[in-house]
């Protein structure tokens, strides 16, 4: 094996445990290249006992002093780039360069948690004569971060800073299908001198999942990943009465009309819906095409016929979920739609190996409005197109979708990239650009089946939700020989 088998870290130690232990697949060759523990709720005792231990230390110390621990794991990231990078390309797939972005995705998720004593420094209020109030930001205590395979470094990065910088412990949860990035993670916060225990990870499936939703002591949770696993989790944990913020699934819609850019436009759909082979919950999964785009449609093409397996598209992290990916595009081809790129035959680079999970990109043309779209995910490199008459059908069509995370306008026409935005039903909207991820300050967090629960997971949003706010009234006796010098 290429790694040395994944343990868990609690209390500042990798552990091993005697449970059942699971392949770790690289989809770059189909061959195991670790494997990880299924850990039972034993071990979650372990690390939530460790997490508790920790946290009245932890919390007793001022943000500030709770910031330099993250100032110095920054530059220790920064220093680790390209060894990050490359476990992430070998355990999720994607390409070196994304491996690369994702690390820099998460530096920037640290430096805005490096702030956090900068803005949270609550307020304060004469509200009447002698009296004041204030406000403080308050640790939760000990929470839990479940995550999925598509951004091994990064999901991990929109909730640990945050949620230690804010005063908290934490026992993450990462997916088992890329477990290996995580370990690093934890490596670093060591070497920035973060306290035993700040810190743990549990390696597990479902069974972990279901005792952290049931764990008395796990104050809250939040869960990135599919939407029909948020909602197991969203209804477990706050069944349990505990804070929940579970990110689901999505298919983003593009709106594109006529005078969109030519250029701009069908380049960045065609890096929007192939980007880490399609596998991320901002992808471009559907072209609204308002009206004659067939210009756009063809340079979309063309576009798309540059990208080669292997070679500057990664492969599908499994042989499961590209069976599933494949089976999409053959129904919907039985069912009358135009394939216009065809993924199931591209050839793949020679220079890779051909065990891999590769497929091609797919561009799916729904050419006659009798033959519907279905509405759930794909979640691989394949991109669907649908027609319409006017901005107004374009908008209907996008709102009858379940998800909401993304939408967005391709347009030179302020009015209409207005009206879209205002009328879309999606979290997060763009005008002329295919992932339209708000970057920090701004929150991540989409709307309807894309996400359960209030409020949004990163930037200011995770301020909220990894605190309570604490109100403290104040009114002290007059001292009338107090003077300005005493
Ligand atoms: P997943 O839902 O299969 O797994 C996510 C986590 O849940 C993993 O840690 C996994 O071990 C656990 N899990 C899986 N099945 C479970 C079950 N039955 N009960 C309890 N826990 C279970 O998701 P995935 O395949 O790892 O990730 C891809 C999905 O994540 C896509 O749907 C994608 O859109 C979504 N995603 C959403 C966002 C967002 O911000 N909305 C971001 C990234 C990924």
């Amino acid at each position: 094996m290429k790694y040395a088998e994944v343990k868990n870290f609690i209390n500042g130690k990798f552990i091993d445990t005697n449970n059942r232990k699971m392949d770790v697949c690289s989809p770059l060759t189909g061959q195991v290249i670790s494997t990880v523990p299924l850990s039972t709720s034993n071990d979650l005792n372990m690390a939530v006992e460790a997490a508790w231990n920790a946290f009245p230390n932890w919390a007793g110390l001022t943000s500030k002093k709770r910031s330099e621990v993250l100032y110095r794991y920054r530059s220790i990231v920064e220093k680790n780039k390209k060894t990050i990078a490359s476990l992430i390309h070998d355990e999720n797939g994607k390409t070196m360069n994304e491996a690369i972005a994702e690390v820099e995705k998460s530096i920037e998720l640290t430096e805005f948690a490096c702030s956090i004593p900068q803005i949270t420094a609550g307020e304060i209020l004469k509200v009447s004569d002698g009296v004041v109030c204030q406000t403080n930001y308050v640790p939760l205590g000990v929470v839990a971060s479940i995550c999925p395979f598509n951004f091994p470094h990064m999901v991990p990065h929109w909730t640990i800073p945050n949620i230690i910088a804010l005063g908290n412990c934490v026992v993450l949860k990462s997916s088992e299908q890329v477990p290996l990035t995580v370990c690093k993670i934890a490596e670093m916060f060591k070497e920035a001198g973060l306290p035993d225990g700040v810190l743990n990870i549990v390696n597990g499936d479902k069974e972990i999942v279901e005792a952290i939703c049931d764990h008395p002591k796990i104050k809250a949770v939040s869960f990135v990943g599919s939407t029909e696993v948020a909602k197991i989790v969203y209804r477990r944990s706050t069944y349990n009465l505990k804070r929940c913020l579970a990110l689901g699934g999505a298919k983003n819609h593009l709106l594109v009309f006529p005078d969109a850019n030519l250029e701009m436009t069908a380049a960045d759909i065609c890096a929007s819906f192939s980007g880490t082979a399609g596998q991320r919950c901002m992808a471009a999964s559907v072209m609204v095409a308002v009206g004659d785009v067939s210009h756009i449609i063809d340079k979309l093409c063309n576009e798309t016929r540059k990208l080669i397996p292997g070679l500057n598209l990664g492969p599908i992290i499994s042989l499961e979920s590209r069976e599933k990916i494949i089976k999409y595009i053959d129904e919907a081809e039985q069912r009358g739609a135009k394939i216009l790129i065809d993924g199931r035959k591209t050839r793949i680079d020679d220079n890779c190996d051909k065990n891999g999970y590769y497929l091609g990109p797919t561009i799916i043309d729904y050419t006659d409005p009798e033959i519907k779209m279905p509405q759930g995910e794909v979640f691989g490199p394949v991109f669907e197109i649908v027609h319409v008459d006017n901005m107004n059908e374009a908008i209907k069509l996008e709102n009858d979708s379940p998800y909401g995370n993304a939408a967005s306008a391709f347009t030179q026409k302020g009015g209409i990239a207005t009206e879209v935005t205002q009328g879309v039903s999606a979290g997060m909207t763009g005008v002329n650009i295919g992932v339209p991820v708000p970057r920090e300050p701004f929150s991540f967090g989409g709307w309807n089946d894309s996400k359960f629960g209030a409020g949004d997971l990163t930037g200011k949003g995770g301020i909220d939700f990894w605190t309570q706010l604490k109100k403290i009234t104040t009114k002290w006796e007059k001292q009338e020989t107090t003077n300005w010098m005493s």
